[in-house]
């Protein structure tokens, strides 16, 4: 069945979010989305239900392009609703993958949004396709309603059976027609918050999304949990055999807004912490920096507590264009570098002969690092020092974070030593796995027998099975159909 399946990457960074009783379910939606847009900015959907009938509008691009037809929210009807954000730039983002997905079951609608992937899709797939399953999109998320559809019980019996048949990293929101409902994989691999605004319930992958309408955080929805909010109450069960909190690390380092706060730690002061760690492990660094700049935004938090520790200054020697999306967003080699340029813009001419930490949250490709020294230094700067707020990334995110394959991360083909040169660098420091725990809280660091977050992108210890990826086929997306991007 291999030839079925298509080589582009999967790009689920996603965001997902759905509320509870409130006669403007759509509006608070659409704002969280709003909130939530960093995690997916290239399509966006919602789905209402009024306890009778479900309302949807879908579409490719951000949610303000999305919803920019002031007619469609208001026809969006019902005081339960659920929303997606995703990223996505090749056929497998067309229209037919936009989120949340809808099927007409026996029981009646049900709608889902998944931030995350799974990692048995193929298996499940062929599985369901022999039985004479007709999958209408390449999203893994199907297969979640293909399970619920054939599974026996009634409606939580089959939403328990699809999820003990997929693995992988799932929060999803589901909506019926009078109930939401909330679910977290057994590591708790992607965020997942409940909140509450009055007689509302919010579930939403960051904090920030309950910010943007005043909703209060109640708490996170814990690994394994799946949330049932309907007759105005909230039931809670646990129904996998071993739940472990393993979030994803990456969320802390690069991925989620700095003014969320996920598991009780705010990401920003998180971020501040292991700028700081950074500084402890090279104790000789204020003796060779004048100042220290960040690579805005994703540097900035980590490079203000580098510099606080270091006690040089910080500077916004790099101006970034918002108006450009993230590098990754772009395809090609070449095509991505232009982005790097079309990005960031050098403010440094009164560093000149001055000797720069900069300081990045990580290092993926090295595009980034490598035309950004080459700007430093075309502005007169004496030395560049790259500072890294992550350990070195060497290996894929198969859990939902869009990571290039093993070959094209940097630091899995060379050494340090070799990176440094790649980029340009006069030294080049990565913060240690055991400095990141430490920011987290961790005072011994990385506990190796029982780590309190999936790092596999460092360590290469992945908490879930990769059971396509193993067999050789991932991503898992039937593909025959090519539908260039609308
Ligand atoms: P690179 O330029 O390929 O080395 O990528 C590193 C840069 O991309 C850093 O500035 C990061 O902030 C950012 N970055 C890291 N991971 C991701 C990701 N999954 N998607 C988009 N950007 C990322």
């Amino acid at each position: 069945m291999k030839y079925l399946f298509s080589k582009s990457k999967p790009r689920d960074e996603c965001g997902v979010y759905g509320v509870y009783n409130h006669d403007k379910a759509a509006n608070l939606t659409a704002l969280g989305l709003h909130a939530l847009q960093h995690r997916g900015q290239d399509s966006a959907g919602i789905v209402t239900s009024n306890n009778h009938k479900f309302f949807a509008h879908r579409g490719m691009g951000q949610v303000s392009d999305v919803f920019s037809n002031k007619e469609i929210i208001p026809k969006l009807i019902g005081r339960l609703s659920i929303g997606h954000n995703r990223y996505g730039t090749t056929g497998e983002s067309a229209l037919k993958n936009v989120q949340p997905l809808f099927s007409e079951l026996d029981f009646g609608g049900i709608a889902i949004a998944h931030n995350g992937n799974l990692t048995n899709t193929n298996q499940i797939k062929e599985k369901l396709i022999k039985n004479g399953a007709i999958f209408q999109s390449t999203s893994d998320t199907e297969v979640i309603l293909h399970l619920i559809s054939t599974a026996k019980g009634n409606l939580i019996d089959r939403i328990v059976y699809a999820l003990q048949s997929i693995t992988g990293a799932f929060s999803l929101v589901l909506l019926t027609n009078d109930s939401l409902i909330g679910v977290r994989d057994p590591f708790g691999i992607r965020p997942l918050v409940l909140g509450k605004l009055n007689n509302t319930y919010i579930l939403s992958s960051e904090s920030c999304g309950l910010d943007i309408i005043g909703a209060d955080l109640i708490r996170d929805v814990e690994p394994g949990e799946i949330l049932i909010i309907k007759n105005h109450k909230i039931d809670s069960i646990k129904p996998f055999k071993k739940t472990y909190l393993r979030p994803c690390l990456f969320e802390y380092i690069y991925f989620s807004r700095p003014d969320s706060i996920l598991e009780g730690r705010n990401v920003y002061d998180v971020r501040k912490s292991i700028g700081h760690q950074l500084a402890i492990e090279n104790p000789n660094d204020n003796k060779i920096i004048d100042v220290v700049i960040p690579i805005p935004d994703s540097g900035n938090a980590s490079a203000l507590g580098y510099s606080e520790k270091i006690k040089k200054p910080f500077e916004f020697g790099i101006i970034r264009n918002h108006y450009t999306g993230r590098t990754f967003i772009e395809d090609s080699i070449s095509v991505r570098n232009l982005s790097v340029k079309l990005k960031h813009n050098p403010n440094i001419f009164s560093f000149k002969d001055k000797s720069i930490a900069l300081v990045d949250d990580s290092i993926v490709r090295g595009t980034t690092s490598v035309k950004i020294v080459e700007m430093l230094r075309n502005c007169g700067v004496k030395n560049v020092h790259m500072r890294i707020a992550s350990p070195p990334v060497k290996h894929p995110c198969f859990y939902g974070i869009d990571t290039p394959t093993k070959e094209e991360l940097l630091a899995s083909k060379f050494t340090i030593d070799q990176i440094k040169k790649y980029i340009g660098a006069d030294s080049l420091k990565f913060v240690t796995l055991d400095g990141v725990y430490k920011a987290l809280g961790f005072q011994n660091g990385r506990e190796k027998e029982k780590p309190m977050f999936t790092d596999h992108y460092f360590s290469g210890d992945y908490p879930v099975k990769l059971i396509d990826q193993d067999a050789g086929i991932y991503p898992a997306q039937l593909s025959l159909l090519i539908e260039p991007t609308k």
